[in-house]
């Protein structure tokens, strides 16, 4: 049985209280049970282990003398044998008289997007990380709903709902989405930017809500990052806009170019797999960032697709395309300039 329906299974026929009852002498005490602590590290004297609903009405179990709140059953067998949660499942699956096969890897498509999932629900009840999207970047709805943007406030909530869905520590380590040493999660606190290749969801970014200045900007899944790629489905083979970067991307969907694809950075401008995707697109516009890698890359391209790419540079006192759109540049904006940049190299 798959681990998803087995977490069902249990939750739906093992009571907690009947379970918990097997050791502790629950007596009532208003709308909950309480009784001494169960666990072999804890004393208790004064009996400070509850078992009663919690502000969804589902039963949980808890100790305030070791400071362990809100367990289900699963949660409450670790806690009691001090046991990981493939073990909780196989000890109650075993209850139960069902089989339980110990997860095997996951595939890393269906991983990155379950988290992806997570995030966006997340990312709903947010209200800082929407106002940085809306307000500070300037993107639209739509493409945040379009390039299904995340975010992860609660790391340990997300790992808790991702190992609930069957996926080890390992799948979770693998793609890097918690750290090996500690298990935490990585992407706390960031924006998570689905990196989409051809073949899908490939990699997932995780942008810094608040630059700290302490840790990396972007970070990325430990998965394959295209050195091309898109946000949301791959464009088809129209006049394409390749730009460098997630948030210019981003910015540029928001503008309406929905054909367009960003380099990784400007240093996959190089990038021998660049080929077989440029290819696709007879007719490119170019517009990296005007600093001296984005110059450098754009010449890289222009030498080796002579007759494809259109360079596009932004006007004066803008580094990047984010610059303008969050300067308050518009759809109508973009489409002049992508044509004065076509006009100028006919000419
Ligand atoms: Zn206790």
């Amino acid at each position: 049985m798959e681990t998803k329906q087995l977490v069902h299974e249990i939750k739906q026929r093992i009571d907690l209280v009947d379970y918990v009852s097997r050791e502790v002498n629950l007596q009532r005490s208003g709308k909950s049970l309480r009784g001494h602590c169960p666990h072999p590290n804890h004393r208790d004297t004064n009996p400070s282990f509850v078992v009663g609903p919690n502000r969804h009405g589902d039963l949980v179990a808890s100790c305030f003398g070791c400071g362990k709140t809100s367990m289900d059953i699963i949660g409450y067998v670790q806690w009691r044998h001090n046991i990981d949660f493939s073990e909780a499942i196989s000890l109650l699956a075993n209850e139960l008289g069902l089989e339980y096969e110990p997860a095997h890897p996951a595939d890393t498509h269906s991983l990155l997007a379950d988290i992806v999932s997570l995030g966006r629900q997340i990312l709903r009840k947010s209200p800082t990380a929407m106002v940085y999207l809306t307000q500070k970047r300037c993107l639209s709805a739509s493409v945040i709903e379009q390039a299904q943007l995340g975010f992860i406030d609660d790391g340990y909530a997300v790992v808790k709902s991702l190992r609930e869905l069957g996926y080890s520590w390992r799948d979770l380590e693998t793609v890097g989405f918690v750290s090996k040493q500690s298990r935490r999660c990585r992407f706390v606190n960031r924006i998570l930017i689905p990196v989409w290749s051809q073949a899908g969801i490939s990699a997932i970014a995780g942008r810094q809500l608040i630059d700290d200045g302490k840790y990396v900007r972007y970070l990325y899944t430990e998965t394959q990052v295209p050195p091309v790629y898109s946000v949301g489905a791959w464009p088809s083979q129209k006049p394409l806009l390749l730009v460098e970067g997630l948030m210019d991307l981003l910015s540029a969907q928001t503008l309406g170019a929905k054909h367009s694809l960003a380099l990784t950075s400007a240093s996959t401008a190089n990038h021998p797999a660049l080929d077989d995707i440029l290819q696709q697109y007879p007719f490119i516009y170019c517009l990296l960032h005007e600093d001296q890698a984005g110059e450098q890359a754009l010449a890289a391209l222009r030498a080796r697709y002579p007759d494809r790419i259109v360079p596009v540079h932004l006007p004066l006192g803008y580094a990047d395309l984010n610059d303008a759109l969050a300067a308050g540049k518009d759809r109508q904006w973009l489409k002049t300039l992508l044509r004065g940049a076509r006009t100028a190299q006919a000419s």
